[in-house]
């Protein structure tokens, strides 16, 4: 089957224009894969001649009665559930929060490969800026910048070894 990679991340830090940047918003047919839940935005990728599916989360009504944190989180745990890999997206300009170390902490417990994507890095990758998020305990850090479509060969690369 298809690999399933999952963009998970607190609010603003860029899951959906990366999601957008790594899928070149080819969405893909829900019908088409088997075993995955409706309620999330799925897309087909296609990078050095490997196929994909990434799943975008955080997609919801803010509105809903249960709140945004907590549907945050079912989403999350969901998107997680069915992914082969996880991208964790954190914003280098924001730095870390509180929320990236909780999301961590969740994700470092779960045991699935994690690759953790420093996004927002245009004109900082040589900075080492994003050292910091070294601290959160998964390893490798990949600087990207989605909107400005650097990196984004190298967190495939990152991504897929990890399968
Ligand atoms: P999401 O809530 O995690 O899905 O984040 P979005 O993809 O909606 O992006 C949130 C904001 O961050 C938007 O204003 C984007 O334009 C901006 N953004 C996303 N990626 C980058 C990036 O690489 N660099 C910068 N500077 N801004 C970005
Ligand atoms: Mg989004």
């Amino acid at each position: 089957p298809t690999p399933v990679v999952a963009l998970v991340g607190r609010p603003n830090v860029g899951k959906s224009t990366l999601f957008n940047r790594l899928t070149r918003s080819r969405d893909a047919l829900v019908a088409d894969l088997p075993g995955l839940t409706r309620d999330r935005h799925y897309g087909q990728a296609r990078w050095g001649g490997r196929d994909f599916i990434v799943v975008d989360t955080g997609g919801f009504e803010p509105s809903a009665e249960q709140g945004i944190v907590r549907e945050m989180a079912k989403q999350t745990r969901q998107a997680v559930a069915e992914a082969d890999v996880v991208l964790f997206v954190v914003d280098v300009r924001a730095g870390l929060t509180a929320q990236d170390h909780d999301i961590a902490a969740y994700l470092r417990r779960l045991g699935k490969p994690v690759v953790l994507v420093a996004n927002k890095a245009e004109g900082m990758r040589e900075s080492g800026q994003w050292a910091e998020f070294y601290e959160l305990g998964l390893g490798d850090v990949v600087p990207v910048s989605a909107a400005h479509g650097q990196g984004l060969r190298s967190l495939v690369e990152a991504a897929l070894a990890r399968l």
